[in-house]
């Protein structure tokens, strides 16, 4: 008996391990060593030429120059010299949703949850903070991924975006939200250019006091100059769109730092509310077309859809608006203010994915530095949304990063070379 197993169990072995060295890529049980790229970490320090990244059971064991890194006996060893390898992008403001094509509430469920998830994924973008409109399914989804088999992007959840006529209402929904374990509050306070009435600032209040009494921060919508400066008095946690209707001045520059809050600028939600009244440059990006639908495509070119948002005031007021709001970000990231990457995408027409990495080159645009605008979608969004265990490329964190063919800090536009992506150390599926 002992004799015939020790002839089966190291046959067994042998055909494990022969197995794994087929798909070297997608095992993780083991270690693997990418050795050989430039490694922009996510952190404040400046590239690393010819680099090592060791990831053992999806998190990063070690990185460090090639000389000084031991690669542990028995790893896979992928050579990637001549490539670059970021951290996995962070999306700090998007919505992982309903929506199916066109429709903004096609399916909200775990099928259509983890397509959206898959996408973001491909796109190197590996994690995403959902800000509103998360469900149960969507919280399961989170519950899940802290798992060594994960090859989608993270989410995080807000749950509903609070609202209510009382103060009451408001403080049952931030507990509804708390209670399922959401990981922020959401709310806006905006008029949607003058259509909506703004929420009552004594409910806002409230809402502030309620989520912090629940430990969560508060993310807000917002438009006005006026109304982030009342936030953020009001001890409210991040800032989850641009300023869009005035310059920032000092007083805003000064309460922000104090207050030590992050600001994301959302500029391609503002893009996605005008820009289908023409054909957008972007549909004739291989990168995007790669992904999307065609029907979407046809459906958005249709003249009747392009004269509409052409004649629409609210279209046509959200593209002054993102004039304002470039230069907002440019006037922020010069007073030192932290900047997280984060789109707003999911509902219809905002392009999970592609959007990211075209947020990612307007903030280039708007005058931040290529490796500022990756360190604001890794190191610094990990941060905003107050997670420790991804974001940059340090031992400890989960094993999410990409390898790309050119180098992003020489020119943003090479985000788009991202050849694979690597979620808890899985290569993700094409
Ligand atoms: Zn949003």
């Amino acid at each position: 008996m002992t004799l015939t197993r020790a002839r089966i169990l190291p046959t067994l072995f042998a055909i494990l391990g022969s197995l794994l060295i087929l798909s070297p890529s997608f095992a993780n049980d083991g270690t693997i060593a990418f050795v050989g790229a430039t490694i922009i970490d996510g952190t404040d320090a400046e590239p690393l030429a010819d680099g090592v990244l060791v990831i053992t059971d999806g998190r990063i064991r070690t990185v460090g120059p090639r000389d000084a890194v031991t690669i542990p006996a028995g790893a896979d060893v992928v050579d990637v010299s001549g490539k670059y390898i970021m951290p996995g992008l962070i999306n700090a403001h998007g919505h992982v949703g309903a929506t199916v094509g066109l429709n903004g509430n096609g399916g909200y469920n775990t099928g259509n949850l983890l397509r959206q998830l898959g996408l973001y994924a491909r796109y190197g973008i590996t994690a995403v903070n959902s800000l509103g409109g998360d469900q149960e399914q969507g919280f399961d989804l989170r519950n899940e991924q802290y798992d060594t088999d994960l090859n989608r992007a993270r989410i995080y959840v807000a749950g509903s975006v609070v609202v209510g006529n009382s103060e009451q209402a408001i403080r049952d929904e931030v507990n509804r939200n708390a209670d399922r374990g959401a990981n922020f509050i959401k709310v806006r306070i905006d008029d949607n250019l003058g259509a909506t009435q703004k929420m009552p600032r004594p409910l806002f209040d409230a809402l502030v006091d309620q989520a912090h009494i629940r430990r969560l921060p508060v993310a807000v919508h917002l438009f006005y100059l006026d109304d982030a400066k009342y936030m953020l008095n009001a001890d409210a946690d991040l800032i989850a769109h641009s300023i869009r209707d005035l310059p920032v001045d000092n007083e805003l520059l000064d309460l922000v730092k104090a207050k030590d809050v992050c600001y994301i600028p959302t500029l391609t939600r503002e893009v996605s509310t005008f820009v289908y009244e023409s054909v957008p440059d972007f549909f004739s990006d291989p990168y995007f077309l790669k992904e999307v639908e065609p029907a979407i495509l046809e459906e958005l070119q249709t003249p009747e859809r392009m004269s509409r948002m052409a004649n629409s005031r609210s279209a046509q007021g959200y593209k002054a608006a993102l004039q304002v709001a470039m230069a907002n970000v440019g006037a922020l990231d010069d007073a030192g203010v932290r900047i997280a990457m984060g789109t707003d995408t999911g509902p219809p027409a905002r392009f999970q994915g592609y959007f990211e990495h075209m947020e990612m080159h307007m903030m280039v645009d708007a005058g931040m530095s290529p490796l500022d605008a990756i360190r604001a979608s890794t190191g610094v969004a990990a941060d905003c949304i107050g997670m420790g265990d991804i974001g940059t490329l340090e031992p400890g964190k989960w094993g999410d990063f990409s390898i790309l063919g050119a180098n992003p800090v020489a020119d943003i536009l090479n985000t788009k070379t991202i050849e694979s992506v690597y979620i808890a150390g899985n290569r993700v599926p094409e």
